[in-house]
């Protein structure tokens, strides 16, 4: 298998594959509020360009220079183009002990062990073995490292997409979150709004004055709860009341009562479907006079590779000459950058060593073996993603 000699080659760089990934989690990266992003910039730059390879910083305009910097490595001069794309921000810890990595039984315990900072290594070490058989005539790779992916990437992979970073034509891209084994080839959606609806407030004697805002918020609230059975026949997901809050004291006429909804989508439902019944809905209440003032916190399209595209089917024959059987293709519950990436045509999946179960949770880790497979079929896919055709 062609595949072996490269199993071979990031085998043999182990020892210092699990000092990088310490490194990594030594360095505490969590988003809100984005901490430490210059001292990991400084820390994977300096791999790179100890391994000659060119790289260079993307500094998104509107925060302060060095505080949300994007990292961009590139290796090979072709057209045709693969990227390999990760965040190297993490969520926040339960324990700060979770920021000292620890190693156990072939696993590396610590915050962003599986998001990302494994995968990260893995990309890191295919990119490394590439060096050594070359890329094929007329490819190259590009390797993005980028902030602020925990909290929506504006000042990432958004950022950098529009204003650092040409990907149009793109052979593909593939990134590592946590995906145990499987490839998540599409993604959902994701609507948040926070809706506040107005009153006017009244001493509690002279209630009949006022106009109460928490009766009008649960006539909003009940509107949108109306859409739950058909949200859910369609496979989507919708959270109302996740936060919620009004009123200055019991014994006052609420004058602002608010709600937030956090709606997911399916690719099938789309952006507009989801925002348009939500207004709808409240478009119905306030035709009966209710004030009711919509702000949107979060907008994030849905994405999907179709199953049948090159990436899917060369991504998936390489696991499965790696691992000894096929891997599954499923739809990633949460929200992805992928759609980033597919909303500018290039076909954008995942494939990550670590496990979605204790992402994010008290207990992440990521298995070293894993870590090393997986930058195997990072360095087969690509050479056989640029390959002539
Ligand atoms: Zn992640």
């Amino acid at each position: 298998m062609p595949v072996d000699g490269f199993l071979r080659d990031v085998t043999a760089m182990r020892k210092e594959a699990v000092r990088l990934v310490e490194d990594l989690l030594a360095i505490p990266t969590p988003n809100p509020p984005g901490a430490n992003y210059a001292a990991m910039v400084d820390a994977l730059e300096r791999v790179l360009r100890d391994w000659d390879v060119p790289v260079r910083r993307f500094d998104p305009p509107g925060v302060p220079p060095s505080s949300r910097t994007n990292l961009i490595a590139t290796w090979g001069s072709g057209r045709r183009t693969l990227h390999f794309h990760g965040h190297y921000d993490v969520v926040p810890v339960f324990r700060e002990e979770q920021f000292v990595p620890r190693r156990q039984e072939g696993r590396l315990y610590g915050r962003g062990s599986a998001d990302m900072k494994g995968g990260l290594v893995a990309m890191l070490l295919a990119l490394r073995v590439l060096q050594g058989t070359g890329l094929p005539d007329g490819g190259r790779l590009i390797l993005t490292l980028v902030p602020d992916e925990e909290t929506g990437g504006t000042y990432g992979t958004a950022a950098l997409l529009t204003a650092g970073l040409e990907v149009q034509g793109g052979a593909g891209m593939l990134m590592p979150e946590p995906t145990g084994g499987v490839i998540w080839h599409a993604c959902r959606g994701a609507l948040t709004v926070e809706i506040t609806v107005r009153g006017r407030p009244a001493h509690v004697g002279m209630a009949a004055e006022g106009v109460n805002a928490f009766e009008g918020m649960v006539r909003a609230a009940g509107a949108v709860l109306a859409l739950k059975g058909r949200v859910a026949a369609r496979h989507g997901t919708m959270l109302v009341g996740g936060r919620t809050g009004g009123g200055a004291s019991f014994n006052v006429v609420p004058d602002r009562c608010w709600f937030t909804v956090d709606r997911r989508f399916e690719p099938s439902e789309g952006l507009n479907l989801a925002r348009q019944e939500i207004m709808d809905a409240l478009d119905g209440v306030r035709r009966e006079g209710v004030d009711i003032e919509v702000t949107v916190l979060q907008e994030a399209p849905a994405a999907a590779v179709p199953l049948e595209s090159p990436l899917i089917r060369t991504l998936a024959g390489v696991i499965a000459e790696v691992t000894g059987r096929p891997p599954r293709v499923e739809p990633c519950p949460g929200v992805l950058e992928i759609r980033f990436f597919a909303q500018r045509g290039v076909p954008a999946v995942c494939y990550g060593p670590g496990d979605l179960e204790v992402s994010h949770g008290p207990e992440e880790y990521v298995e070293m073996e894993r870590i090393l497979q997986t930058a195997a079929i990072y360095a087969e896919t690509t050479l056989r993603m640029l390959a002539p055709r």
